[in-house]
């Protein structure tokens, strides 16, 4: 277990500032994610973190030690790509064993070792297997094995479950978490899918343009988003945004209801005008517009899939939020302000 910390750090390529700025602590043993758009720089941060890429400012700490200048086989940090980047040439029992090779460790040391990573992950029947001969979410489980096999002090991931299926990813996460906390080790795992990081995080850091927007508990993130980005990014569908008397006002769709379910002193009403209906099963959304002269948007509900709700497309029915669940961004800098409605 070890503390990784960035301070001010930054990586410039040419113009384009792929990380800007970025101060970031982890707690030892924690599990952090990094979410963000596609090129919000996450990746980057993870190489400089790792010792592959160099940064233009700014300082890498492990342990409250400057490694920054450090190559990365002195960092005691293991990294898994999206790509896996197994030996094909080699079998699983090679692969998860040639990083301690690589180090020197004593042969007669080697297969206990490899024995331990490979039962981690219920691998131990392929050992002999050339990675063609495994599935999608096999090959995951070794790159996941020969990355621990060393007991690195801090595990770096990157978009690992990216290539597996949807139902693979589901019991893959699982399987990931639980092994993280057995293991202890400080994890910080890059995601561009919120799903992820919200099942998958004990903190979650939002990134967007080279730069930390929020840095938070999950729930803390989904419920109080620092700005329209993070309100947005987060959430599917994301949290609605209208005009509202100047002020940008923000509740997420599961909070937008019919307002005969709600106490109406405690809630605001607004006319929902139905476009479009999906019934999912477990949930229905129901998508349409608000449209006063003080308040505008388009907006969605999320209701219960048992909820019978007696909605028609093409009409306009009364909506309501409670005022608990009502945020507030400034129109101009999307920042999260401290608001309220009349
Ligand atoms: P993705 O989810 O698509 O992998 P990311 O958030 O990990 O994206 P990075 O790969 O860190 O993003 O890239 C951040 C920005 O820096 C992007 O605009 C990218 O084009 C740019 N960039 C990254 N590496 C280089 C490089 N070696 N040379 C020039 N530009 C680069």
């Amino acid at each position: 277990m070890a503390v990784v910390e960035a301070r001010g750090i930054s990586r410039h390529f040419g113009e384009v500032r792929a990380v800007d700025g970025v101060n970031l602590a982890t707690a030892e043993g924690e599990f952090l994610v990094l979410l963000g758009p596609s090129g919000c720089g996450k990746t980057t941060l993870l190489r400089m973190i790792a010792g592959i890429e160099e940064p233009t400012h700014g300082d890498i700490l492990i342990d409250g030690h400057v490694v920054t200048h450090l190559p990365p086989r002195v960092r005691n940090i293991a990294m898994v790509f999206q790509s896996y980047a197994l030996y094909p040439h080699m079998t699983v029992y090679k692969n998860i064993a040639f990083p301690l090779r690589t180090r020197g460790m004593d042969k007669a040391d080697i297969p206990r070792k490899v024995e331990w990573a490979a039962s981690m992950f219920g691998i131990e029947k392929l050992k002999h297997r050339k990675p063609r001969e495994l599935s999608g979410g096999e090959r995951q489980r070794v790159a996941l094995a020969r990355a621990v096999v060393r007991e690195p002090s801090v595990f770096l991931l990157d978009e690992p479950l990216s290539n597996l299926d949807a139902k693979l990813r589901a019991s893959a996460r699982e399987e990931l978490r639980q092994f993280q906390k057995r293991m202890g080790f400080t994890t910080i795992y890059v995601t561009h899918d919120q799903v992820e990081a919200m099942g998958l995080g004990d903190r979650i850091v939002v990134m967007h343009q080279g730069r930390i927007r929020q840095v938070g508990l999950p729930k803390e993130i989904y419920d109080s988003p620092a700005d329209t980005f993070v309100a947005t990014f987060l959430g599917s569908p994301p949290m609605n945004l209208i005009e509202h008397d100047g002020i940008v006002v923000g509740f997420r769709p599961e909070n937008f209801l019919p307002a005969d379910r709600m106490n109406g002193d405690e809630s605001v009403a607004y006319p929902f005008e139905i476009t479009y209906m999906e019934d999912l099963g477990a949930e229905k959304l129901i998508y349409g517009n608000i449209r006063e002269r003080t308040h505008t948007g388009h907006v969605v509900s999320r209701l219960p899939g048992n909820v019978e709700a007696p909605i028609e497309q093409g009409r306009t029915y009364p909506f309501a939020a409670l005022r608990r669940d009502l945020r507030f961004f400034d129109i101009k800098t999307g920042l999260r302000t401290e608001g309220s409605l009349p």
